[in-house]
């Protein structure tokens, strides 16, 4: 096991690798289905396609993570400061792959623009049911590294939930954010992908409810914490935009496979909201295999790998208490 308060360079790098090397195999086949996947699947790295980019290129998921990565490095996740640094992104393309922002999804624009207005990120997240596709979920992975060593599940559900608030207000984000950060730090205590998985099918459903949250909102979770998840057929999976359907597809993924390049090209040949599946999938595989296990040619490949491998070093530094 790993001392759970210092995670390694291998998880801190692979994590953030994860999500951006997952993310740029999807933006290029970005909202094309799964039945032209099928017949031509994504493989490797390409580039072009849906938004013109050259192959290696990152979108606002990794962008966002960055930021928060960013803010982890340097202090505890505060959400007014979290946000100035998102709209930093959104402004002045800060944390992009070649100095432009090309994807941004709806809600949160919508947040930014009521940042922006001088409303608190505690309350900037619109909070409608339609507004829950995977904006936070996509960007909240290096909360883990914070998280990790707080032995009170409240205290890091309510983290969480204002750190996913910022731009996503609705429980059912929160929630999505929540299974996934327990995911990643039973993966970081150094449990198996099934056993962590397993664990997080009994210590959900109780945190939901000791924690009095909405038992119809704890609902959209079920089937994906039954302990099942690894045996559900792909037809009933979707990578959509949607929160749900894109955690339920990244574990799915996480758990039908045995490597990172699996997991990933899994995750991105589901179609619809391939980048984002992919980056979801793709922070928890790099997290678990680590970063020697993301193919070298992906990683170098990838706009900016250098400064992403400098926000690697700095993050783990400061949850370094080894030495
Ligand atoms: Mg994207």
């Amino acid at each position: 096991m790993n001392n759970l308060t210092s995670p390694d360079r291998s998880q801190v790098a692979g994590a953030l690798f994860g999500v951006a090397v997952g993310d740029a195999l999807g933006v290029p086949v970005e909202f094309l289905d799964r039945q032209y996947l099928d017949r031509n699947p994504v493989t490797g790295m390409q580039g072009y396609g849906t938004w013109n980019q050259p192959p290696g290129t990152w979108s606002d998921d990794s962008s966002m993570t960055f930021c928060l990565a960013e803010e982890l490095s340097r202090t505890s996740p505060d959400p007014d400061h979290l946000g100035s640094l998102f709209l930093r992104w959104y402004r002045d393309a800060w944390w992009t792959a070649h100095d432009q922002v090309f994807d941004i999804g709806g809600t949160t624009r919508e947040a930014l623009h009521r940042l922006e207005q001088g409303i608190s990120a505690i309350s900037s997240g619109p909070s409608g049911e339609r507004q829950n596709g995977n904006g936070a979920l996509m960007r909240i992975l290096p909360l883990v590294f914070h998280l990790a060593d707080d032995p009170d599940e409240t205290e890091r559900w309510q983290i969480t939930c204002r750190t996913a608030g910022i731009t996503h207000g609705h429980i059912r984000s929160h929630l999505a954010c929540h299974i996934y950060l327990e995911m990643a730090r039973q993966i970081l205590e150094g449990h198996s992908l099934m056993n962590a998985y397993i664990r997080i099918c009994h210590t959900i459903p109780n945190f939901c409810s000791t924690a009095g949250i909405p038992i119809d909102e704890c609902d959209h979770y079920s089937r994906m914490l039954d302990g099942n998840l690894q045996s559900g057929d792909r037809d009933d999976i979707r990578g959509s935009g949607y929160v749900v359907q894109s955690l339920e597809a990244a574990l799915w993924c996480l758990l039908a496979t045995s490597s990172y390049a699996d997991a990933v090209l899994m995750a991105v040949n589901l179609g619809e909201d391939t980048d984002t599946t992919a980056a979801v999938c793709g922070g928890l595989a790099g997290l678990h295999y680590g970063v020697d296990s993301i193919p070298t040619a992906w990683r170098k490949n990838l706009a900016k790998a250098n400064q992403i491998e400098e926000l690697s070093r700095r993050l783990q530094h400061r949850y370094d208490t080894t030495g």
